[in-house]
């Protein structure tokens, strides 16, 4: 659900390749527990923004608020540390590893080690991975894979998941799965969501608001129903 308190925001956020403007000054905010989606044509500047909010790129010019405190200049792992979780597009397990390994991993931060067999059950259990415990991560299907990756990043107990493009390449059921695990997670444990995302349906199901960039810059934001329609937002898609 939408909460009453900002959790992010920019301001004059700006990022620029040489002459190309990638991110033009934008101003966003979302609120706490609210489940935003980016979309806008290819090249239209949603990496670049999702990086620039992870700590992954450097901006030019503007300021990045998480929580109450400016974050411009924190390292990606202290955004983490404060509970800004990331998944890029390639998901970031140990192949090598076994499902539990894995989820070691980032509960060693977290956990007490008497703790982890408890944590582990629990998380293997809600996130449908527990048949997959023993096995090596390589050896699941993409869908589990980006199962694993997010009930990983959910050890952390963030309150923003950042995610770039969570569904390309899976099928129409593994998509389902992970529109109704975002909604979960989102419904739940109230983690704000912003997830670019190019399958509309996809949008459709999850967003609570949309924010359609186009050209570095925010074109317009509003419900699913309301920048579906818009024909203006018609005519960016069409490049026109
Ligand atoms: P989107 O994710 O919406 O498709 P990107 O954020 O990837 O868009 O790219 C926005 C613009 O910035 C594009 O013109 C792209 O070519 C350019 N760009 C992105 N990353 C770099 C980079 N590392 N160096 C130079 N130009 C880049
Ligand atoms: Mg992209």
């Amino acid at each position: 659900g939408v909460g009453t308190d900002t959790i992010l925001q920019t301001r004059d956020l700006r990022k620029q390749f040489g002459g190309l403007t990638a991110t033009d000054d934008v101003d966003f905010g979302i609120e706490e527990g609210e489940l935003r989606c980016l979309i806008g044509p290819n090249g239209a500047g949603k990496s670049t923004f999702l990086k620039l909010l992870t700590g992954r790129l450097e901006p030019t010019a503007g300021t990045i608020y998480y929580d109450g405190e400016e974050i411009t200049d924190l390292a990606s792992h202290e955004r983490v540390s404060r509970g800004i979780s990331i998944k890029f597009q390639v998901p970031s397990i140990y192949p090598d590893l076994s499902v539990r390994e894995n989820l070691r991993i980032p509960l060693q931060r977290v956990e007490q080690p008497s703790e982890f067999d408890r944590r582990t059950a629990e998380i293997l259990d809600r996130f449908h991975l527990a048949e997959t415990a023993d096995e090596t991560a390589s050896n699941l299907s993409h869908g589990q894979q980006q199962r694993l990756e997010i009930a990983m990043a959910m050890t952390l107990e963030p309150k923003l998941m950042l995610l770039d493009e969570p569904v390309a390449g899976l099928s129409v059921e593994e998509t389902r799965e992970i529109a109704e695990l975002l909604r979960t997670i989102n419904d739940e444990d109230d983690v704000a969501f912003i997830v670019i995302e190019h399958d509309i349906d996809f949008v459709e199901t999850i967003a609570d608001r949309v924010t359609v960039l186009h050209q570095g810059a925010i074109f317009t934001e509003g419900t699913i129903d309301e920048v579906r329609d818009d024909p203006d937002v018609k005519r960016i898609y069409l490049g026109e």
